[in-house]
């Protein structure tokens, strides 16, 4: 006897559910997503117990009649798509017509619609499948659904619900996505009966990411917008101070949707590099708007994932519109000191102990002598010992007072107009070498110089191959290198900007950098890689003394290249400690 059967409609229903409803947030998705698709200007989210004893979802659009509620919750029933062709132009955001028929089979359901121009409203019951009769009742414009006791028939399925907590964290989580791709609409979500959000259709986009994470998180986003070849980007994107440790705080809507894309993620953080440090995740909120026909979202079931049909594009006007605003600005790295009197500021690692003990130091020997608003950092010569050095110095200062001193051969603490900064030499010299490195290469202006004495070294097979290969790119970078005996080759010029660097030492390892690359590594990412090794070796050095002139000179040159509040690696060059910031902690305000 054959022993394959034809499932029933709700043993149909019920496998859908699983692939669509993992979880109470999966429901409320799903509802929201309706709701915005009937076109509701406001919603109201409610949920008990993370949602395991009451969702309910309750809009303001465009209702169902008696007909259309007696369908809605029948398998593969949308009023979204009528034909083939609509498949490659969706504009809702459901068309698969299985979420109510899905959640309908799962739980127990009550529906209460009123379509706009009709006297009443109507309700309809279903329990795990079995659906009662549509029956008028009273009630407003729109659709409210209430979900009680999600899976209570599916033992299995109950128990892999996680506390009312996490639940309740997902549930969020969904909603604060859809509330971002909706700025729009009036939202409101309470748990338990308590308000978590109520959000205003009209206070705009900022303000909703005040409200939804923090105001410091929406203060310190930059915008910036493209559009070309049909693809319209705006990206509200994060500095440093508010980055992350994972990319929960990246946000990517396409046409209003929340989706993750690798190709996406992938830009972001190509656009951020050398801006933040590796292994931190800037916040960014990244709106897109492409044609309909240029990806397809029907490619997983809850349709978080799409398919662009050129990735490509979208990958680099990603990677363009971020990185051109992002390197047009100075990320600056405000320090926050702790707000109790505290003498142990407490940081992280040695690199903030450091500049709390410099800071002390500093205090210690620089006390402001008169002024009351604005401490000043008159020049002292005679704190310096070697007395050449003081009558140098002196004459200089007077010609002009500098107001910055080194401290600990490392840093440099400089009065600005809003309070003080203190910067790292070597971060924020080998930032300007590297920029200077980078202008130069690309204007074909890097000079370079013949070597008095040519210096040779000794190389392998497997090297000299290597040069080979790149000799295009050794010969850019305005190093010339000749055979000098088997075996052997000599260095016969030298860029003359690295004039501090020795150029055995480079070269050894620009070879060594060449040989290693990573396979696929593409020639923007070798040359940028040879350049922050460049610059690396090129700067000044931490321990190194500098005199005030060089001082001077580093911070005047800071002050003219992009990014200067970064190191190439990422890390802070400068912290900022604003006067305000000052004067709460002398407890003046
Ligand atoms: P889909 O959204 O994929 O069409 P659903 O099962 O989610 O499938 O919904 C089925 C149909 O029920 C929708 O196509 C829509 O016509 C109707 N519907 C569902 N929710 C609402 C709502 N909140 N307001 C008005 N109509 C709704
Ligand atoms: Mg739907």
């Amino acid at each position: 006897m054959g022993q394959i059967k034809v499932l029933d409609e709700n043993m149909i229903n019920m496998i859908a559910a699983g692939e669509v409803i993992e979880r109470p947030a999966s429901v409320v998705k799903e509802l929201l997503e309706n709701s915005i698709d009937a076109v509701a200007t406001r919603i109201t989210v409610s949920i008990e117990d993370g949602g395991r004893k009451l969702i309910s979802v309750a809009d303001n659009g465009c209702g169902m009649d008696a007909e259309d509620l007696a369908k809605a919750f029948e398998p593969h029933t949308t009023s979204k798509i009528k034909n083939s062709a609509d498949l490659h132009r969706i504009s809702t955001l459901g068309f698969r017509g299985e979420a109510l028929a899905s959640i309908g089979s799962v739980a127990q359901v009550r529906t209460v619609s009123r379509a706009k121009d009709t006297l009443t409203a109507n309700c309809i019951e279903i329990d795990c499948g079995n659906k009662g009769n549509v029956n008028p009742c009273s009630g407003d414009y729109g659709t409210t659904i209430e979900i009680r006791d999600l899976f209570y028939k599916l033992p299995a399925r109950r128990k892999f619900l996680k506390t009312a907590n996490t639940e309740t964290g997902h549930i969020t989580e969904v909603f604060i996505r859809i509330a971002l791709a909706n700025a729009a609409l009036d939202m409101t979500l309470l748990s338990n009966g308590r308000e978590i959000y109520r959000l205003s259709g009209k206070d705009g986009l900022g303000r909703r990411i005040a409200d939804l994470f923090s105001a410091e998180i929406s203060q310190d986003l930059i915008e910036t917008e493209s559009q070309e070849k049909g693809l319209q980007i705006l990206a509200l994107i994060g500095g440093s101070h508010t980055s992350r440790t994972n990319n929960k705080f990246q946000y990517v809507f396409l046409n209003g949707r929340f989706i993750h894309d690798k190709f996406i993620s992938h830009a972001i953080k190509e656009a951020y590099r050398g801006i933040i440090e590796p292994d931190r995740f800037p916040v960014v909120f990244l709106f897109i708007k492409l044609p309909f026909e240029d990806y397809d979202v029907n490619v997983h079931p809850t349709k978080i994932e799409v398919r662009f049909f050129n990735s490509n594009l979208i990958h680099s006007q990603i990677l363009g519109v971020l990185r051109q605003k992002l390197l047009g600005t100075n990320i600056e790295t405000p320090v926050k000191l702790p707000a109790k009197d505290n003498d142990n500021i407490t940081g992280t690692g040695q690199r903030s102990q450091n500049i709390t003990d410099a800071m002390a130091e500093f205090f210690k020997r620089h006390r402001p002598a008169h002024s009351q608003q604005q401490i000043s950092f008159p020049y002292k010569p005679a704190e310096r010992n070697s007395i050449g050095r003081i009558e140098k110095e002196t004459q200089y200062a007077e010609r002009h007072p500098l107001n910055a001193i080194q401290i600990h051969d490392n840093y440099i603490v400089a009065q600005t107009e809003d309070g003080f900064i203190i910067v790292d030499q070597h971060a924020l010299h080998e930032r300007i070498m590297y920029e200077n490195l980078r202008r130069r290469i690309s204007a074909g202006s890097l000079e370079s110089q013949k070597l008095l004495i040519p210096e040779s070294f000794e190389i392998t097979d497997a090297q000299a191959e290597t040069i080979k290969n790149n000799s295009e790119l050794i010969e850019k970078l305005g190093i010339e290198l000749a055979a000098f005996g088997p075996k052997t080759m000599a260095i016969q010029s030298f860029p003359s900007i690295l004039s501090k660097v020795s150029p055995l030492d480079f070269v050894g390892d620009l070879i060594d950098l060449l040989e290693n690359r990573e396979l696929n590594l593409d020639a923007q990412r070798l040359l940028d890689e040879i350049l922050n090794m460049a610059a690396c070796k090129a700067a000044i050095k931490a321990g190194q003394k500098l005199n005030d002139r060089e001082i001077e000179q580093l911070l005047a040159d800071g002050k003219t290249v992009d990014c200067a509040g970064r190191c190439p690696h990422g890390r802070p060059t400068t912290i900022k400690f604003s006067m305000s910031e000052l004067e709460k902690q002398f407890k003046r305000t």
